[in-house]
């Protein structure tokens, strides 16, 4: 018998060559951000801690943005990124659903941040920027953009979630190994981190403070620029390569998805999956898109449609979105990425119009079925990719019971081999 392939690869030149922007697709106009006194930003406002191009793509009305050729360049050192049929999953969960994964783990970061890294890294570097500011909270966008700096040749410093560099300490290992400088949030080199620290010296961080500080750095000095790793519309945009290729490759599959489920933190591998997507499915086409989050962190299911601030001291405009409010303090589950008070406004105003759907995931199902997967395909899912894995897998054992199979798609955003203190603590080990 010939040997199957199960994994669907596209050749180097089919890496999308444009973005995709669907902006200009919403079925209403996003709102615009506004200040604390609900003025809307004039966009020179924003000049102070972003590049002009990112600017541009955050507020344009062009549906395709062309891929500078050196960015283009930077993510052909992993990409395209295979989609694979998980038959031995699907066979372990006894199911007659075809699941596909977009597997983003194998970029050089390990999970599909790189994508916007090296974007925004190469357009601040365009504008003449030495040094960038961020924050990270499990690390993943830390590593993404230290290694994107080091592509590009910036200095960049790395505001990192107290719980989460307790939590993992590798991951500053990986940082100060690119060359990154990586400081516990709160920390004593900002004024918002030393108020926050005068408050509670005990406290565990949230990624809402860590923008604060990062914001109120770059705010600070000329040379230096601010950088996020979600939320923002042009994140989203860098993104939408996820989706565009995946297009491709069901193509070559010979599929029609039902499903396109990814996980949500801030909605920027959700929305790079899924906004390519969004003009078939407001022409009619019956596809589903299921945004996958935690019980413990539930913005999309439970929060509020609202204008809120991104950070916690209020430094970001207020955005439309989805919100559990600023002073929501997630507990410290092993899904730092989705431990996030707001939602992207793109993803707020789909799920708003009815555009997708979003489900929570409790996290004894979370890591049920990573291991699962683990056990199955072989690969170790980060946790926050897990959610999207756990919410695909309840869809396929759903429709299994309504005897209807279908076409389920979702984003491995990243592997788990960092994150294994999750394991360690959610898998039962032997002594
Ligand atoms: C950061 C991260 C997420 C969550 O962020 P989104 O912007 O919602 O995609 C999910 N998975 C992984 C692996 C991450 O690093």
């Amino acid at each position: 018998m010939p040997l199957q392939e199960y994994k669907i690869y596209l050749p180097k030149n089919e890496i999308p060559t444009s973005w995709y922007n669907i902006l200009p697709d919403l079925p209403e106009p996003l709102g615009p951000y506004l200040t604390p006194d609900r003025l809307p930003v004039a966009p020179s406002a924003l000049a102070g801690i972003f590049p002009q191009s990112l600017i541009e793509q955050e507020l344009s009305d062009e549906r395709d943005h062309k891929i500078p050729e050196e960015v283009l360049e930077a993510l052909a050192i992993w990409r395209p990124t295979p989609l694979v049929r998980a038959v031995r999953l699907e066979k372990a969960l006894g199911v007659k659903s075809r699941i596909y994964y977009k597997d983003e783990s194998v970029s050089p970061s390990g999970s599909h941040k790189s994508n916007t890294a090296m974007a925004q890294a190469y357009y601040n570097k365009q504008a003449g920027i030495k040094r960038l500011t961020t924050e990270t909270g499990a690390g993943q966008w830390g590593t993404a953009l230290s290694i994107a700096t080091k592509h590009f040749g910036l200095d960049v410093r790395v505001f990192m979630v107290k719980v989460s560099l307790e939590q993992k300490p590798y991951r500053k290992v990986i940082m100060n190994l690119m060359g990154a400088e990586v400081f516990p949030s709160p920390s004593t080199v900002t004024k918002v981190g030393r108020e926050a620290l005068n408050k509670d010296p005990d406290t565990l961080g949230t990624l809402g403070l860590a923008i604060s500080e990062a914001v109120e750095e770059a705010a600070s000095r000329k040379d230096t620029n601010y950088v996020l790793g979600s939320v923002l519309n042009h994140v989203l945009l860098h993104q939408t390569v996820i989706g565009l290729e995946v297009k491709k490759q069901l193509a070559i599959a010979g599929e029609k998805p039902d499903y396109l489920i990814a996980c949500h933190g801030g909605g920027s591998n959700f929305g790079g999956l899924v906004t390519p997507f969004i003009p078939q499915i407001l022409a009619g086409d019956k596809v589903k898109a299921l945004a996958a989050e935690p019980e413990s962190c539930p913005t999309l299911t439970k929060g509020s449609f609202t204008y809120d601030a991104g950070d916690t001291a209020g430094f970001t405009p207020l955005m439309p979105m989805y919100s559990l409010g600023t002073d929501f303090k997630p507990p410290a589950i092993h899904a730092g990425g989705l431990r996030y008070h707001g939602a992207s406004p793109i993803v707020s105003a789909l799920l708003k119009s009815k555009l997708i759907d979003a489900t929570a995931v409790s996290s004894e199902s979370v890591f049920e079925f990573a291991k699962l997967f683990a056990n199955s395909e072989y690969v170790i899912p980060a946790p926050e990719s897990a959610h999207a894995l756990a919410a695909t897998c309840l869809k396929a054992l759903e429709l299994e019971k309504l005897g209807k199979p279908g076409c389920l798609v979702f984003t491995l955003s990243g592997h788990g081999l960092m994150d294994l203190a999750a394991y360690q603590l959610n898998i039962p080990q032997n002594d």
